[in-house]
């Protein structure tokens, strides 16, 4: 059985896509399929979600399984409403899960306390939000080490001075958030998720506020992030050209993990994202029973099913 009710459709080229961000060039993208087999960074196992009860219930995710591989930039795209952010929410620790297992490495989410689970976020994952959610009153430098502050952890100053040298704004270190354009504070935001080494940086629409150029730029730094660092990325996006930065789309619909693409193009995941528009799955609460999960793998090219 397959995951993927989506085939490619054939003849149907897109003439557009979306302006938001501009696709990689080749060389922005590394060897990719050269890359040694990784480690489980992350897992959601059948899980669902139900928001409310009784007739007013609404199935976010019903039996979804996914597991996100060190090392690689993951996009997680589906129609609005298919459960892209409620998967990162839960993959995240952020929200918890109607049923299901969700683990960060070798820690399982789920069966964490609240003040474990607080814990565990703080000190392993990063977070980029369309937002920035930058914190007013601070520096560019004040608000990329307030993570570690609060964790009472002091920067590793040689890590700190690449991230800085990385994101490319170094002579802006003092500038509060309202004197950085928005590509600015983005990348300070991006630099404050990954100053602390997390073992996955969840993106949310990281782009979603910005200009061509400036997302392009963000998505450049995550790029480099993986490539250069081994950084996980898992981002949320609706747009093509910015999946097109990822080593590989996993694709939502109603709900459900519906297939994946692995080096991306941004044709190819337009193709994809019109025929899930089509995509209506069977009635009912939690439909189907547990889906196979869909597990990354490395050293593949295309599409996978
Ligand atoms: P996406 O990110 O793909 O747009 P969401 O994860 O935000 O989708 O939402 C998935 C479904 O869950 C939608 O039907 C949405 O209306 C519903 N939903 C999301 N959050 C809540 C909530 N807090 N309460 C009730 N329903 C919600």
């Amino acid at each position: 059985m397959t995951t993927d009710a989506t085939t490619q459709p054939t003849g149907t080229q897109p003439t557009t896509t979306s302006p938001t961000t501009t696709a990689p060039t080749d060389t922005d993208h590394r060897a990719r399929a050269d890359r040694p087999a990784s480690s489980v960074a992350a897992r959601v196992d059948d899980v669902s979600k139900v928001y409310g009860r009784g007739e007013t219930a609404v199935v976010a995710l019903a039996h979804v399984s996914l597991d996100i591989l060190a090392g690689e930039f993951t996009a997680i795209m589906g129609p609005s409403g298919s459960g892209k952010s409620t998967l990162m929410h839960c993959a995240a620790g952020l929200d918890d899960v109607t049923r299901g297992r969700v683990f960060l490495g070798d820690i399982e989410l789920t069966a964490l306390s609240e003040k474990d689970l607080t814990r565990t976020r703080r000190d392993h994952v990063g977070f980029v939000f369309q937002s920035f959610n930058l914190i007013p009153t601070l520096t560019a430098q004040e608000n990329i080490l307030l993570p570690l502050a609060i964790a009472g952890r002091r920067p590793d100053q040689a890590w700190y001075d690449q991230v800085i040298d990385t994101i490319g704004l170094r002579d802006r270190l003092d500038h509060r958030p309202s004197e950085l354009s928005g590509g600015q504070q983005q990348r300070v935001a991006c630099a404050r998720a990954l100053v602390s080494r997390p073992e996955v940086i969840f993106a949310d629409e990281p782009t979603g506020n910005l200009d061509s150029t400036s997302g392009s730029e963000v998505l450049g730094f995550l790029r480099r992030s993986v490539d250069d660092f081994g950084q996980t990325i898992v981002m949320v996006t609706h747009d093509p050209n910015a999946a097109s930065w990822t080593d590989r789309v996993v694709f939502l619909a109603d709900g459900v993990v519906v297939g994946e693409l692995r080096n991306p193009t941004p044709d190819a995941v337009l193709a994809r994202m019109r025929s899930l528009d089509g995509h209506h799955p069977a009635p009912g609460a939690l439909p189907g029973g547990p889906a196979p999960r869909t597990t990354s793998r490395p050293g593949t090219t295309g599409e996978e099913a």
